[in-house]
C-alpha cells in the first residue's frame, strides 16, 4: 500500500482511535446486541427522483409477468421444467452456453459499473432498497410516523393504540411479500399458473400454495426483520465494493475538504461565521442530520464504507441544512475521492477502459451467439451398442435415434429427414415427426445404403432436416460399415 497517498479515511482522522467504526458495524453494539435502526423520513431532490425511478419499476417488475409476445411471456425462468424465455423468445437447455456467456457479460458489465459509478445500482435499481425503503418504509412511516414517532412507539406499553398500529403494520407488510412472492413465483413458474394457484381450491395445487406460503415468508422476513441488514452481511455484491472501487469511483461522498473542521454554530451566531475575517472554519455545522436519515445507521463523514448503499438520504438531508445555514449545497454528494481530495477533474482510468473493451467484445460474442442461435437443433446419433444390418446381398443399414428440439413459438407439421451427397434411403420407424411450440420430437430411423459405397467401418454421411418443407439444418454423422 503507497504511504505516500492517504485513505479518504486518514485524510479526516489522524489517530486509530477515530478508526474504531471500521472494527464493528454500525447496527451492532459491543454487545453484539443489534441496533435497530430509525431513520428519519428523507425529502429533497434525490429522493423525489428515486421515488419515481422506483414507481417505474414496481411497474415494470408487477407488470412484466403479464405481458405476452406471440403467446410467451416475456420472462420466464422456470428451472424447475428447464423452460426459459427471454423477450418473449424460447431457449431450451441446449441453449445453456449462451446463458453462460450472458451470466460472464452480466459480471463484467457490474463489475465495470461499479468501478465506474460505485453502488449507484444498490441505491436506484436494487429490488432490496427499493422495497425496503420505498414500499415497507413508506408503509411504516404512514402507520408509525417519524423515526421518534417509532421510537416512542416501540418503548410504549402495550395498549390499544400500539396493537392496531402494529397489527395494521405488520399485516400489511404480510400483503405486500404475498404480491410480491407471487409476482417472483410468476417469473418461474408463469403468471397464469400463479393465476391458477390462487383461484382455485388449494387441495388442487398443494404444493404451489406451500412454494407460495414459503416465498411470502421469507419476503415477509427479509423486509420486517432483516432490513438493512440483508445489505450489510448477506448482499455479496456488497462486500465486494472493497475491491471493486478505487479513488475514481463515483459514490455518496462528503467532501472533507469543505467541511472540515466540522464546528457546531448557533443559528444566532450563524452571521459572524459568515464575515470575511471569522476565523476558518468548515461548512459542516455536526447537525448529525445525515446520520440520522441513514438507513444503514452508519456516518458518512468517516469516509466510504461498505455499509453504504448510495441511497441519497443524506445528500438531500444536507443539502436542506446548507441552505438553512447560506451554503453551497453539495457538502455531501456524488462525486470521487481524487475530485474531492486534489481538485483533480475525473478521468478515465486504464482499469474502466480495459473493462470496457472486455465489456464490449462480451456483448459482441453474445448478440453474434444469439443471432446464430438455430431455431431448430437435431441431434441424430448411431442407436448406441448396434452394429450394421446385412438388408439383402447389397445393402446394410444402420439404426438412428433422432431428437428435434423447437426453440420457436411456431408449431410445424411435418419435420422431414434427407440423406445428401449420397444414395441411399432413410426409412423412418413410424410417422413423420411433428413440432409443437417450444416442443421436441424424438424416435428412430434406419439409413440403407449400397455395400460398395462404403470405405470402411466410419463412413461420414450428411442429412439434411426439413420443417414443412424449409430447409432446417444440415447434420453431419457416422455410418457404420464392415472392416475392409
Ligand atoms: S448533514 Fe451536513 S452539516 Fe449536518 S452533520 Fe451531516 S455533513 Fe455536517
Ligand atoms: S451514507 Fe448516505 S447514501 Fe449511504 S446509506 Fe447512508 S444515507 Fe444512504
Amino acid at each position: 500500500m503507497s504511504s505516500q497517498k492517504p485513505s479518504l479515511v486518514d485524510s479526516i482522522f489522524q489517530d486509530d482511535e477515530q478508526e474504531a467504526f471500521r472494527d464493528h458495524i454500525g447496527t451492532v453494539d459491543s454487545a453484539g446486541k443489534r441496533i435497530w435502526v430509525y431513520p428519519k423520513k428523507p425529502e429533497g431532490f434525490f429522493t423525489k427522483w428515486r421515488d419515481i425511478v422506483s414507481i417505474i419499476l414496481l411497474i415494470a417488475l408487477f407488470g412484466m409477468p403479464f405481458i405476452r409476445i406471440d403467446g410467451e411471456p416475456l420472462f420466464l425462468l422456470n428451472i424447475l421444467e428447464r423452460r426459459f424465455v427471454l423477450f418473449g423468445q424460447p431457449f431450451t437447455p441446449q441453449d445453456f452456453h449462451l446463458f453462460v456467456f450472458a451470466m460472464i457479460t452480466m459480471i463484467v458489465f457490474i463489475i465495470l459499473f461499479t468501478v465506474v459509478f460505485g453502488r449507484i445500482f444498490c441505491g436506484w435499481i436494487c429490488p432490496q432498497t427499493i422495497f425496503m425503503e420505498n414500499v415497507f418504509r413508506k408503509i411504516e412511516y404512514w402507520i408509525e410516523g417519524d423515526a421518534n414517532a417509532q421510537k416512542r412507539l416501540n418503548a410504549a406499553k402495550w395498549d390499544g393504540k400500539k396493537a392496531w398500529k402494529k397489527g395494521l403494520k405488520y399485516t400489511l407488510f404480510f400483503a405486500v411479500s404475498w404480491v410480491i412472492a407471487n409476482t417472483f413465483l410468476a417469473y418461474i413458474i408463469g403468471s397464469d399458473q400463479v393465476i391458477q394457484i390462487i383461484s382455485e381450491p388449494i387441495s388442487m395445487h398443494v404444493g404451489g400454495f406451500i412454494a407460495m406460503l414459503i416465498f411470502s415468508g421469507v419476503f415477509y422476513f427479509v423486509f420486517a426483520y432483516m432490513r438493512e441488514q440483508v445489505c450489510l452481511v448477506v448482499c455479496p455484491y456488497g462486500r465486494l465494493q472493497g475491491v471493486l472501487l478505487d479513488r475514481d469511483s463515483i459514490v455518496v461522498a462528503y467532501d472533507f475538504v469543505r467541511g472540515e473542521p466540522r464546528t457546531r454554530i448557533k443559528k444566532a451566531k450563524l452571521a459572524e461565521t459568515l464575515t470575511e475575517d471569522a476565523p476558518k472554519i468548515g461548512d459542516c455545522i455536526d447537525c448529525k442530520l445525515c446520520v440520522q436519515v441513514c438507513p444503514t445507521g452508519i456516518d458518512i463523514r468517516n469516509g466510504t464504507q461498505l455499509e453504504c448503499i448510495n441511497c441519497t438520504a443524506c445528500i438531500d438531508v444536507c443539502d436542506a441544512v446548507m441552505d438553512k445555514v447560506d451554503r453551497p449545497r453539495g457538502l455531501i454528494r456524488y462525486d470521487s475521492y481524487n475530485t474531492i481530495a486534489e481538485g483533480k477533474k475525473r478521468r478515465f482510468t486504464t482499469r474502466m477502459a480495459a473493462y470496457s473493451i472486455v465489456l464490449l467484445l462480451l456483448i459482441g460474442l453474445e448478440v453474434f451467439l444469439i443471432n446464430h442461435r438455430s431455431q431448430i437443433e437435431t441431434l441424430i446419433l448411431r442407436t448406441p451398442g448396434m452394429r450394421y444390418q446385412k438388408v439383402d446381398d447389397e445393402h446394410l443399414s444402420n439404426l438412428y435415434n433422432y431428437e428435434v428440439v423447437n426453440k420457436t413459438n411456431k408449431e410445424y407439421q411435418q419435420i422431414h429427414f434427407k440423406l445428401v451427397e449420397m444414395d441411399g434411403e432413410i426409412k423412418l420407424v413410424g410417422k413423420e415427426p411433428t413440432l409443437g411450440k417450444s416442443g421436441q420430437a424424438s424416435g428412430s430411423f434406419f439409413i440403407v445404403l449400397e455395400k460398395d459405397d462404403l470405405h470402411g467401418q466410419k463412413n461420414p454421411i450428411f442429412i439434411e432436416v426439413y420443417a414443412d418443407g424449409e430447409l432446417i439444418e444440415k447434420v453431419k454423422t457416422n455410418f457404420m460399415g464392415p472392416i475392409k
